[in-house]
């Protein structure tokens, strides 16, 4: 972790205590907006003076003096435990780790959803749950389909490893079921079945009793991954014949997850397991599996039988000597439907790549939805771990956010005279699909038109890594640019909540949902021109497009292409004020709930569900 303080900061954070809900009943609207208006000149003049060490104990009085003042009374009006500490770069613990009020949505998001006529029972098969084990976007995906699919009336389980680096504080009511045998390499490895309950979603954790799914973090683990997903796939599957569960639908996803068709119509099928129907989600196409036949003999399926061009064979590897096998391309084959997470990446996918024969040729059953985000996760109105929260109709906790995040990283606060600071945040795995290279001229390029700039990442490569270190050292102690490589949930709600603008310059991109939730917490999204991306974001100097336009876009994979959307959208944050706000208006009071994905992939199930192979 990479953070040193700015010397110019006060060595210790002001402890002003405050409510931290700027969503205030309407009767105290009136008197609220008077004391914020007192905040917001205080911000600005606190601002003035911070860079200067020797207004420093000025500073702190101040805000403790007037903070106090403004807040004391919105503390008797809602939340009254809610409380706001400054934080600053030399405190202790970093003010994303602090403790925060419990985390739970369970129950939100129930009202105004309407319940599905016909209720079907479906299983997911996932490597990642949010947020008890997410590394990235499937995480999301799995926790707010799956609760979007309750809300609507169905039955829902997500089947998980238990990874020893599991999350387990968001886990409630964990029991151990039952221990029994999942086969793996001639023996059978006594398995532990757990049951909990994840943000109200019923989840079966899998544990088996070797050494897969051990270590500190969801992957990479020092254990074969292909040998413990097709483990872990086969012992879903027994659980299921064991525990005598027909679901309608086994929801599996990504390669992890992909031998378990050929498991089930190979083998479980002629054993209990008849009901169940396979849908296939494909969220990257980066990885395919990819597979030695006595690998996929481990999990007790012949590997020389899906050695075939129409089966699993790997294309690239044909007449190679050995020639592979894909497990992804054999899910494609053998689930009822496949899903992939963009309508543009699915053409993207049918047109490039060497899985687009094989796409193809199963293009009646491949479709593309949208993925969704899940609003009450992701919700500036109640997050918990917002300093302040804000929506649409009452914005100004967004600025409070801005300035929390500000001082505790010691980037420098705007200042009321000079030109405006557009802090542009991005979140992301530090893999070159995510626009590396772009991701570095961005930060030189925020710095030369004197914005802000804050990077919250993880870089699988150690190379990769230690460029973004060097980088941080370069950076992190000057006034505008911060580049932390670690991962934190926290902190990533509490940037979103602070940005002006959220950068995604993917390579490619099949969905994102970093742009979606950007805007969920009022950040501009500026992206490249690819996959979901092209779905959710359409260009501010677009004029055909003037009722969708809520970002910057642009198309090139070089520097000089984004460089023109950064000044685009900077010019547009600093000369049009007004219209930057309706725009940040609009972007928050976007839908990109699961509520309309969910009923596209319920059309799926249904459409599925008493077809024949
Ligand atoms: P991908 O699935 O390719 O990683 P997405 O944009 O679909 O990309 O989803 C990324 C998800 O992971 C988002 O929820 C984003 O906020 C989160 N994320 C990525 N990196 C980090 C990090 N270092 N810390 C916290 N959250 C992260």
């Amino acid at each position: 972790m990479i953070i040193r303080g700015c010397s110019s900061q006060p060595t210790s954070a002001p402890r002003s205590c405050f409510s931290t809900s700027f969503l205030l009943p309407t009767s105290n609207r009136h008197s609220f907006k008077k004391r914020v208006t007192t905040f917001k000149h205080e911000l600005d003049v606190v601002s003035c003076s911070f860079n200067s060490p020797s207004t420093n104990f000025r500073i702190q009085a101040l805000e403790a003096k007037k903070l106090d003042g403004v807040i004391s009374e919105g503390s008797r009006t809602n939340l009254q435990n809610d409380h706001l500490t400054w934080p600053s770069p030399s405190d202790k613990v970093p003010f994303w780790k602090t403790e925060f009020p419990s985390w739970d949505i369970s129950d939100s998001g129930h009202v105004d959803i309407q319940k599905d006529s016909d209720p079907i029972h479906v299983i997911h098969v996932t490597a990642e749950m949010a947020p008890i084990a997410k590394v990235g976007g499937l995480g999301d995906v799995v926790t707010g389909l799956a609760r979007a699919c309750l809300m609507r009336g169905h039955t829902v389980d997500v089947y998980l490893p238990f990874y020893e680096c599991i999350n387990k504080q968001h886990i409630k009511e964990l029991t151990l079921i039952s221990t029994y045998g999942s086969y793996h390499d001639g023996s059978w490895i006594p398995t532990n079945i757990y049951r909990g309950v994840v943000f109200g979603i019923p989840v079966v954790f899998i544990e088996p009793t070797n050494h897969f799914f051990k270590g500190q973090s969801v992957y990479g683990g020092s254990y074969d991954e292909l040998e413990a997903y097709l483990f872990f796939s086969r012992a879903c599957l027994e659980w299921l014949q064991v525990s005598a569960t027909q679901p309608d639908i086994i929801h599996v996803h990504e390669w992890q997850t992909a031998g378990l068709p050929l498991l089930y119509w190979d083998m479980y099928q002629y054993l209990s397991l008849q009901k169940p129907r396979i849908v296939l989600t494909i969220h990257n196409m980066e990885h395919y599996g990819e597979c030695r036949q006595e690998q996929l003999n481990k999990c007790g399926l012949d590997g020389s039988v899906y050695a075939t061009e129409e089966k699993a064979m790997d294309d690239r590897t044909i007449g190679h000597n050995p020639e592979r096998l894909s497990l992804l391309k054999g899910g494609i084959v053998y689930s009822n439907a496949v899903v992939t997470v963009s309508p543009t990446y699915l053409k993207e996918t049918l047109n490039s790549g060497w899985l687009a024969a094989t796409l193809i040729r199963h293009r009646d059953k491949y479709f593309g939805i949208l993925n969704g985000i899940d609003t009450a996760i992701w919700n500036p109105a109640t997050d918990a771990f917002l300093p302040a929260k804000f929506d649409a109709n009452q914005i100004e906790g967004k600025r409070i956010c801005k300035l929390f995040v500000q001082r505790g990283l010691g980037l420098a606060p705007e200042a009321q005279d000079s030109a405006k600071v557009p802090l542009v945040v991005c979140i992301t795995r530090l893999v070159a699909q995510k626009g590396l290279h772009l991701i570095t001229n961005a930060i030189r390029h925020i710095e030369a038109l004197n914005g802000q700039m804050i990077i919250l990442g993880t870089a699988p490569d150690a190379r990769v890594g230690s460029e973004f270190e060097g980088l941080a050292q370069l950076h992190n102690e000057g006034p505008s640019i911060r580049i932390l490589q670690m991962y934190s949930e926290e902190l990533s709600h509490m940037l979103y909540a602070a940005a002006d603008i959220v950068l995604v310059p993917s390579i490619y991109e099949p969905c994102g949902l970093s742009q979606m939730i950007g805007m969920r917490y009022g950040a501009v999204p500026l992206v490249r021109k690819t996959g979901g991306l092209a779905d959710t974001v359409f260009d501010m100097d677009d004029q055909s497009h003037s009722e969708t336009a809520n970002g910057f876009v642009f198309e090139g994979i070089d520097e000089g292409s984004l460089n023109c959307a950064l000044d685009r959208a900077f010019s547009f944050y600093r000369e049009k004020p007004n219209e930057w706000r309706d725009t940040v208006k609009k972007v928050l009071l976007m839908d990109n709930s699961w509520n309309n994905a969910a009923g596209k992939y319920i059309d799926v199930y249904n459409n599925v569900r008493f077809k024949h192979h």
